[in-house]
């Protein structure tokens, strides 16, 4: 019998009782929706009620999600957490723009570089790794059919490298520049299925 771990969110920072309500009322829910199946319908019924770990209050949603994912366990409680609301400012507007835009460079790079390989003049091409020599025409990307090591140049992977450093650092900007908006709550679970 497996696992899977089901979180929810909602608007608000709710009460210890609040929180017990919105759980009781989803395993009520969940009953309706998948029936008991002896215990390992894969939702809330095969958790042990609910706890709140209001220590932290954790800075953005995906924060929230991995730390009650890490302390909470099959046929144990769930466990409530709250986390600040994400708000955008102009500045990550403008970093949201560059990213989509540093993105598409790289994706339009890559398919670049991967139709180079296949089209240059010679014939063939060695896999430094398997030494196969490889038909240029039917090569599907950029890697060794036999092996699937990279046949890039150095030169190649560094162009890419340079783009994928433009990435994250547009990321982190981006990360950086969102305000911290109102606070919400999350409750999850490893639910036994
Ligand atoms: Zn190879």
């Amino acid at each position: 019998m497996g696992a899977s771990f089901v979180d929810r969110s909602y608007k608000g920072k709710l009460t210890r009782d609040q929180i017990k309500k919105e759980f009781d009322a989803q395993v009520i829910e969940d009953r309706d929706y998948n029936g008991h199946q002896e215990g390992y319908s894969g939702d809330w019924q095969t958790l042990n009620g609910v706890r709140l770990d209001d220590d932290v209050i954790f800075a953005n949603e995906r924060d929230a999600s991995e730390y009650v994912a890490d302390h909470s366990d099959k046929w144990e409680h769930a466990v409530a957490v709250y986390f600040h609301e994400k708000v955008s400012t102009k500045t990550s507007a403008k970093a949201s723009d560059q990213l989509k835009k540093a993105r598409e460079g790289l994706r339009t790079t890559k398919f670049e570089i991967a139709e180079m390989i296949k089209n240059a003049k010679s014939v063939t091409i060695a896999c430094k790794n398997c030494k196969s020599k490889i038909t240029r025409k039917f090569l599907r990307d950029s890697n060794c059919p036999v092996c699937s090591s990279d046949l890039k140049s150095v030169t190649q992977n560094k162009r890419i490298a340079r783009m994928n450093e433009k990435v994250d650092s547009i990321e982190r900007k981006l990360r950086e520049s969102m305000k911290k908006g109102k606070i919400n709550t999350l409750i999850g679970g490893w639910c036994a299925e």
